[in-house]
């Protein structure tokens, strides 16, 4: 067994702090039974109040605790311990986010299952002995047999190709013993020299550098920054088959909707098998197994989505984080967190390298090269042939779409043209549905979601329409529920399947398909829809940014943006920087196979720094200047932000909690306190919301300041909640 002893209080009862999976400030004291030989970071049953849960012996000192209270661990699982690096994680994160390390802690035993090894198969192995008579059936399978290993009943019988009882009438011959064999893993060794490529020089420096870095086993940060197409995975691969060559297991993080099996097919090209997967849609069976082998060491290159940054690792020895700059690293849900900045929180503590890739790096990560926190390697150019595409505003004031649509003629001439040339066009709209609002002609009456302070959106597809902040969907009627008239209700706004609607009007002859999170089917109908693009199966594609990461689609030479400017003017301080990315990756999947490619944005501001900076391709000086701008403004990285989200089941609890917290915020000379305001989506859920935001000096203790005041303010009452989010991502 891993990891240190702890040595009890007293001789006769050892006493062990436990961390259990609740929103608890801090372990709880359980008593070892005699025998049970725990360590810190194993995983044992305890009892809570009535029920028992899955908990993680911690280090450090037991709290005090009655004798006739104290109660004895139930069980140690038969399991690796979470090793000394991620439980100091757990402490790190807990401590920065303010969270509960038991809510922490959750992240990593979400795998109840997996906390038992996996049972062991049983299995059949060939005994000398011999049929009384030889069929051909039988012959088959006794050829197969005996190759000395053993074999499941079923897996028998099938590459054999004939029935169960075959199988079974030779085993009632005596001619199989009953065996067991180990659990399978759930991937083959990645095979770090399978096909490594013929990198181009400015490719070589860089991958040269990322190995180093990989067997140095020395924390360091490197950003690896180059436009899409410029080999940015295949360099960072470098340093993942040196790390699996230097014997550490590999944690490559990429946004949920950008593990495709584009780049699992990548990853098997370069390695000769996939890597263990880790997302939201992997089934429980399939899960639990990666936990396992994950902690056993078996598994050795995990691809996950954010969460994979909770898996019990003890040899992890470098992580990649792929789009580093995309949104979806933040999770704002119980602990709010960033996975970005903690991948290097944990390369920190764990001493190994990080590597950061992006195509549009964020601000953040561009001062810390700028500074000399982080390294960075720069790949300037597309590889081979594969020009970037050419980009142009469409100015929508000049060239406006017919009355009731959404396409400009630039924009429609253009997709004429491309579909001429045999080739494929995608229209990007980063909004799902039909149409954002639905209204009555008659009365004026929008429709609304009970719960939320949104408009419901219409999903003409299903017939339906659907809150995107909490799901509510109600049958869309054929009468107004205000005024009670029929066939008056009209959809204001495109959506993804609006568009698609007029496009078929215009191009009645192509092969049209619309790829949002909507599709029905989930991520395998998806798969086998991109890989349908990819192979030239659809002439236009219309899709959210579902379409936007990751994907390789050979034949597509025009992209066109309906809505440049939507996500401009929302009030969030990353608005222009968070455009910028996504323009730039929706343009980037244009003409990565060398033909002459287009992208064309549909703007009426084209005189934005945003777009002049796409069209122009100069994305340093946009960078400066936004880099400059949040200098002034004292904004992140220069400066802190932290909010403070009350909410209530009604609006008067929610704001008079909120002002108290306003109320008992002490002065500060380098922390101002913002609000309460109502936020911008002032009720969620049945939940009414206000929002306070704390900007700081980059040097101020935000954490220190907040937990003050926490601690100073009235205690949440009813159905009062308090959320912190620490460098918030999101305002509404
Ligand atoms: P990025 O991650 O920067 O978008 P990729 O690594 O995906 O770039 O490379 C873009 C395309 O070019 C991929 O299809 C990749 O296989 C190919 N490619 C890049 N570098 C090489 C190379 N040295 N040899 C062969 N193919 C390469
Ligand atoms: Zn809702």
């Amino acid at each position: 067994m891993r990891g240190e002893s702890i040595t009890g209080k007293s001789d006769r009862q050892r006493v062990v702090p436990v961390l259990v999976p609740m929103p608890a400030e801090r372990p709880y004291s359980y008593s070892v039974p005699d025998g049970m030989a725990v360590v810190a970071g194993s995983i044992v049953r305890v009892p809570l109040g009535p029920r028992e849960v899955a908990g993680i012996v911690w280090d450090g000192e037991t709290e005090e605790i009655e004798a006739r209270r104290l109660r004895p661990i139930s069980q140690m699982f038969d399991c690796p311990p979470v090793c000394e690096d991620m439980r100091r994680f757990v402490d790190w994160v807990a401590a920065y986010t303010l969270s509960p390390p038991g809510l922490v802690a959750r992240m990593i035993l979400r795998a109840p299952e997996a906390f038992d090894p996996e049972p062991w198969i049983d299995g059949l192995q060939l005994t000398e002995a011999r049929p009384d008579r030889m069929t051909e059936a039988r012959g088959r399978i006794l050829e197969l047999a005996s190759n000395g290993l053993a074999w499941t009943r079923s897996g028998l019988a099938h590459a054999a190709g004939v029935s169960l009882s075959v199988v079974d009438g030779l085993k009632a011959q005596g001619i199989f013993a009953e065996t067991l064999i180990p659990p399978r893993p759930v991937v083959t060794q990645p095979d770090p020299t399978y096909a490594a490529p013929d990198l181009t020089m400015d490719q070589e420096v860089a991958a040269s550098h990322l190995r180093e870095s990989a067997v140095s086993a020395k924390y360091s940060a490197t950003l690896i920054d180059g436009v899409t197409g410029s080999g940015k995975t295949e360099v960072y691969f470098e340093a993942v088959a040196a790390a699996i060559e230097a014997g550490r297991q590999v944690l490559i993080l990429l946004p949920e909707i950008a593990l495709t099996q584009a780049f699992l097919a990548r990853f098997h090209d370069r390695f000769g098998t996939k890597p263990a997967e880790w997302h939201s849609d992997l089934p429980p069976r399939m899960r639990e197994k990666v936990w396992r082998q994950v902690a056993e060491g078996t598994v050795r290159v995990v691809a996950g989505a954010r969460s994979a940054l909770f898996l019990p690792f003890n040899e992890l020895g470098l992580i990649v984080v792929d789009e580093e700059h995309d949104p979806a690293y933040k999770q704002e849900d119980r602990v709010f967190y960033n996975a970005r900045d903690m991948a290097v929180v944990r390369a920190h503590i764990g001493g190994f390298p990080v590597m950061l890739a992006s195509a549009t790096p964020s601000v953040e990560s561009q001062v810390n090269v700028a500074q000399g926190r982080y390294e960075r390697v720069h790949l300037p150019s597309r590889f081979a042939e594969a020009a970037m595409p050419e980009i142009r505003a469409i100015d929508m004031r000049r060239a406006p779409p017919a009355r009731g649509s959404f396409l400009s003629p630039p924009l429609i001439s253009a997709v004429q043209e491309t579909l001429e040339k045999g080739e494929q066009s995608l229209l990007f709209l980063n909004r799902r549905g039909y149409a954002p609002l639905t209204l009555c002609r008659v009365c004026g009456h929008r429709f609304q979601c009970p719960d939320c302070s949104s408009w419901l959106v219409e999903h003409r597809f299903r017939g339906q329409l659907v809150c995107h902040h909490c799901g509510h969907h109600e049958k869309r009627p054929e009468a107004c529920p205000e005024c009670g008239t029929f066939d008056h209700l009209v959809a204001c706004g495109p959506g993804v399947e609006r568009i698609a609607e007029e496009v078929v009007g215009h191009f009645p002859e192509a092969r049209t398909i619309v790829l949002s999170s909507d599709l029905l089917g989930g991520v395998k109908r998806m798969r086998l829809e991109f890989e349908a693009v990819a192979k030239g199966e659809a002439d236009i594609v219309i899709g959210t940014q579902l379409v936007a990461k990751g994907h390789n689609f050979p034949n597509m030479t025009l992209v066109g943006v309906v809505d440049a400017d939507l996500g401009l003017a929302n009030g969030d301080p990353r608005a222009a920087e968070r455009t910028f990315q996504l323009l730039s990756q929706v343009t980037g999947r244009a003409g990565r196979t060398g033909k002459k490619s287009v992208g064309l944005l549909q703007t009426y501001q084209p005189d934005h720094p945003v777009m002049r900076a796409i069209v122009s391709g100069d994305s340093e000086s946009f960078y400066d200047r936004e880099i400059a701008e949040r200098e002034r403004s004292a904004l992140p990285p220069f400066g802190r932000l932290a909010s403070l989200i009350v909410s209530a089941d009604t609006r008067a609890d929610s704001e008079g909690h909120a002002r108290q917290l306003r109320r008992v915020a002490l002065p500060a000379s380098d922390i101002a306190v913002l609000g309460p305001a109502e936020a911008p989506l002032a009720v969620v859920g049945g939940r009414h919301r206000f929002r306070l935001l704390l900007h700081g000096d980059r040097k101020s203790d935000m954490q220190g300041y907040l937990r003050r005041l926490l601690a100073d303010a009235p205690k949440a009452r009813g159905s009062v909640r308090v959320q912190v989010d620490i460098d918030p991502q999101s305002f509404l």
